[in-house]
């Protein structure tokens, strides 16, 4: 698989679903300028999108980080703009079979992918099949209880693992810490922007003790989530991505340490646990491995 052109922006979301259509429908032609192709010559569009969503349908069913989405039918939207066959994937679901093609899962049958950015999404790749569930909402890893005393997540739980450790829950968290009286460099000093999870990052590698206090809590739940993950599914391979996981050792040495101390021995034998072999190609790459793997015939 060989990537031949890229264009980026930030979404418009302006006018909602149309202007997010109309803005994918002209960085489509754009890219394949860019590749030196025309869209005569493409089978399938592959759009891996925010969810929830159903995959069966095409249709993306109210998601939270898209502004003014109510239920929308993007594969029919972008099929009748297009004219060219469509498939819409969960971003993180499809990034964790991009994964499992191309990136770390090379060879493997069982991968487990967690995206750790706004939020934290997962998909989870069992007997070389991506499980998708009764109703295609299967792998959802950023929901699942590390505290059920811990804070409300916005799904409506509680505890949830991206409810304490999601890029945003760590500046959060970072914040609260502050506001209790605790001492850190990042400390506001006027009027500028409130820390992020990369500047906490930064903060803690370079010793700050608030910072690395509250790094390693989410660190810690991320360790957990994987040896939850470890037990039910048995993986060769766990892969973690999106933002945070920039943050490379910081993250990682304190989720190997919980993985070695919980998980138990016969499946942490055989598991790796490591940082997305793709960095940022991960959900383009996904996007391909759902369009190579879709069985519709390419014509409408
Ligand atoms: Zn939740």
């Amino acid at each position: 698989m060989r990537l031949l052109g890229r264009v980026e922006e930030a979404t418009d979301h302006s006018c909602g679903p149309e202007s997010v259509v109309a803005q994918v429908v002209r960085m489509m032609r754009a890219s394949l300028d860019v590749a030196g192709l025309v869209p005569g010559r493409v089978q399938r569009l592959a759009v891996a999108s925010p969810g929830p969503l159903d995959v069966r349908s095409g249709v993306v069913d109210t998601p939270p980080n898209m502004p003014g989405w109510g239920v929308v039918p993007l594969q029919r939207l972008l099929e009748e703009s297009l004219g060219i066959r469509t498939r819409i994937a969960n971003d993180a679901t499809a990034a964790a079979l991009g994964e499992f093609r191309f990136g770390s899962g090379r060879g493997t049958r069982n991968l487990v992918y967690l995206t750790i950015s706004t939020g934290i999404g997962g998909g989870v790749v069992v007997d070389g099949r991506l499980l998708e569930g009764t109703s295609g909402a299967g792998g959802e890893i950023g929901h699942m209880t590390i505290d059920r005393h811990g804070p409300p997540c916005k799904c409506g739980s509680v505890g949830c693992l991206e409810a304490l450790a999601s890029g945003t829950n760590i500046a959060l968290r970072f914040q609260r810490a502050l506001e209790r009286g605790g001492a850190s460099c990042l400390a506001p000093t006027g009027d500028g922007a409130p820390p992020t999870a990369r500047d906490i990052a930064l903060a803690a590698r370079h010793g700050d003790a608030l910072a690395l206090a509250v790094f390693r809590d989410a660190a810690e739940a991320i360790g957990t989530g994987v040896v939850n993950c470890i037990h039910i599914f048995n993986p060769e391979v766990v892969a973690i991505g999106g933002g945070v996981s920039n943050a490379g050792p910081l993250l990682f040495d304190t989720v190997r340490e919980v993985v070695d101390r919980y998980a138990l021995p016969m499946p942490r034998a055989v598991v790796r646990v490591v940082r997305t072999e793709l960095g940022e190609e991960v959900g383009l790459m996904g996007a391909a491995a759902v369009a190579a793997d879709d069985r519709q015939p390419a014509t409408l």
